[in-house]
């Protein structure tokens, strides 16, 4: 058997590729561009254990009965301008920074791909800032994680709800130095797709922000600025990027049957 789970429950978390002991399993490009899990045969030792954690084959979609929502926002207008929603990430982060603590989020790299990274500095937390809106690569986050864990390091971790649902799996235990955000998630495109919508400007980037709110958020724009001093800004309902990803045409086939999308998820905090 090659495969981790049917591929298209895969939600391409990469937990696998971190849990197997051999380092038999890679994420690679698939289907429209998305990632998957490649099994080496030759490294395989059939132990299982990337099946077994998978939270594709393991999570239950149920309901649990919310009794209280507290919902809030950050009260400095600059941080909620910068954020995707109300800001609230950053002020999270701050906190665990200043008790010496490490944030996982997601930032762009320097090709436009969003990948996980951690950050132990108030002054890189802007670097997580805003939505990217295309699958974030995980890498080998998921142990970086237990490794920090397990030396007692306090860490936030901020990530889709099945990136949340994927480092539980991995951690197998409950750590009490770790605090988890799920955010509240449409789905994922690919980042072929975006490579794709970027190329067509025929421009070297300096900058992409795919829910700017300058100079109003009731809609925000796409902005992307390019090095030679020039930018691209419209309306999010005008940019193709953004529409085909707001009616769901470019996302993952795992989400369009998302077994987070109710109110048993994973994150401490939404
Ligand atoms: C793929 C995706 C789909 C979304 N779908 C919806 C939706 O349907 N409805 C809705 O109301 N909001 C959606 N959001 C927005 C999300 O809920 C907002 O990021 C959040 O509400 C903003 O929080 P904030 O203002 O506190 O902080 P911000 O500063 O905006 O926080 C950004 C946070 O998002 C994380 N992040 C950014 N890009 C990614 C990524 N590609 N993968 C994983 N984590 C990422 C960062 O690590 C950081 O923690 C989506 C975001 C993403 C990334």
């Amino acid at each position: 058997m090659n495969l981790v789970c049917e591929l298209e429950k895969c939600t391409g978390c990469g937990m696998c590729s971190n849990v197997c002991p051999k380092n038999a399993i890679e994420m690679s490009e698939g289907e429209r561009g998305f990632v998957y899990p490649k099994i080496d045969k030759n490294l395989c030792i059939e132990c299982n254990l990337c099946r077994n954690k998978c939270p594709s084959n393991v999570f239950q979609a149920t309901e649990t009965n919310v009794k209280k929502v507290y919902v809030s926002w950050n009260k400095d207008k600059k941080i909620r301008k910068n954020s995707s929603s109300g800001g609230i990430f950053t002020e999270i982060a701050k906190k665990i920074i200043e008790q010496g603590g490490v944030v996982c989020g997601v930032a762009w790299n320097e090709e436009f791909h969003p990948h996980h990274i951690l950050v132990n500095r108030t002054k890189d937390i802007s670097k997580l800032q805003g939505s990217k809106y295309s699958q974030s690569i995980t890498g080998d986050i998921y142990k970086l994680i237990k490794e920090k864990l397990d030396k007692g390091i306090l860490i936030l971790f901020s990530g889709t709800p099945c990136q949340n649902a994927a480092l539980k799996s991995f951690l197998g235990k409950n750590y009490q130095n770790l605090y988890s955000i799920d955010l509240v998630c449409h789905g994922v495109p690919s980042n072929k797709m975006l490579d794709n919508y970027l190329f067509l400007f025929e421009k070297d980037i300096q900058n992409v922000r795919l829910r700017h709110k300058d100079p109003f958020w009731d809609y925000s724009f796409v902005r992307i600025d390019f090095k030679d001093g020039t930018k691209y800004q419209k309306l999010t309902i005008e940019d193709d990027y953004f529409n085909l990803f707001n009616v769901g045409f470019t996302l993952r086939n795992s989400c369009h049957n998302c077994q987070y999308a109710n109110t048993n998820r994973k994150g401490d905090i939404r």
